[in-house]
């Protein structure tokens, strides 16, 4: 059965996926990215793992794989095929496209984990139907990736879609990407862990145990919620000032939070908004499979376009 290799790599982990034609899952395996032992042994790995998933289809599937796509975290350049840097793997400058397509002898695409995920949540999950859509993922940092007609923008050399790094507090906490008062050092689920575990004197305390907090209505929860909701809100009023996109979709750990974040961040984006067009805004859907999916999307892409550009 024609079928393409659907891989998210992970800071420790890689989920994989054999996507049918229309979509179905045929095969799924996982994988530890082994990073302890080095930037080189991951490649290795990921080459090793996709190795394997093509035969798989070979010996299972009746025919190998017919393209692959794989989503990888950090700095994406998805035109050129390199993976730019990726602080938690030690990568800088990987050829992984031309890696994995030499390995394999199929068409492979690469994309930036979190605009995978965006695609998988755009064309799939959340934003399904919506022609421009703008998905955000609040996790260990923020990130981000804008949706147009089908496709999520990686920009001139794929740093698109990066507000966790739009300034909201001019002169505030500094970030390691050099600014201050970045968004993701306000409302990514690892500041709103820090700034709670401060707040109520427990080191082990997280962003989760911050939301619990503020459902029982603890004023220092409710404080340092409030100001996680009014950075995010400050960032994504910038967004849609921006890109006036029709769904703002959120994603990512502190998103787990349910209404405890979204009704007070629907209202704070709203007593924002002065002439820009408010967007729906929705929780991502597709959990921590989107990434996986969104990759299996880029393999089928490759083989639409690469059909597409044959065909007189
Ligand atoms: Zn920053």
């Amino acid at each position: 059965m024609r079928h393409v290799i659907a891989l998210d790599v992970g800071g420790t982990g890689m989920k994989a996926a054999l996507v049918g034609p229309d979509g179905e899952l045929l095969h799924q395996d996982r994988r530890a990215t082994g990073r302890d032992r080095g930037p080189d042994a991951v490649v290795a790995a990921i080459l090793e793992f996709a190795a394997e998933l093509h035969g798989y289809g070979e010996r299972h599937l009746g025919e190998p794989a017919s393209a692959a796509g794989v989503a990888v975290p950090g700095i994406v350049d998805e035109s050129a095929g390199i993976a730019v840097y990726a602080a938690n793997l030690g990568w800088r400058d990987i050829p992984l496209r031309a890696l994995l397509s030499d390995r394999l002898g199929i068409p492979v695409a690469l994309g930036h984990d979190v605009r995978t995920g965006g695609l998988a949540e755009g064309r799939l999950g959340a934003g399904r139907g919506a022609d421009r859509f703008f998905f955000v993922a609040l996790g260990t940092g923020i990130a981000g990736g804008f949706g147009l007609d089908g496709r999520v923008e990686s920009g001139a050399h794929g740093f698109a879609g990066e507000i966790g790094h739009v300034v909201v507090r001019p002169q505030g906490a500094p970030c390691p990407c050099g600014q201050r008062g970045c968004l993701e050092r306000y409302a990514s689920a690892a500041a709103v862990s820090e700034a709670w575990a401060k707040a109520c004197g427990d080191p082990d305390a997280d962003a989760a145990d911050c939301a619990k907090a503020v459902t029982s209505g603890d004023p220092n929860a409710v404080r340092v919620w409030g100001e996680a909701v009014a950075a995010l809100a400050d960032g994504l009023v910038t967004a849609v000032t921006l890109l006036d996109p029709r769904v703002l979709i959120i994603g990512g750990g502190l998103a787990e939070a349910g209404s405890v974040l979204f009704q007070p961040l629907r209202e704070a984006v709203e007593s924002r908004v002065t002439f820009q067009k408010l967007p729906t805004i929705v929780p991502a859907a597709l959990g921590d499979t989107a990434g996986c999916l969104g990759a299996g999307l880029l393999a089928q892409d490759l083989l639409t376009t690469t059909t597409a550009e044959v065909t007189p």
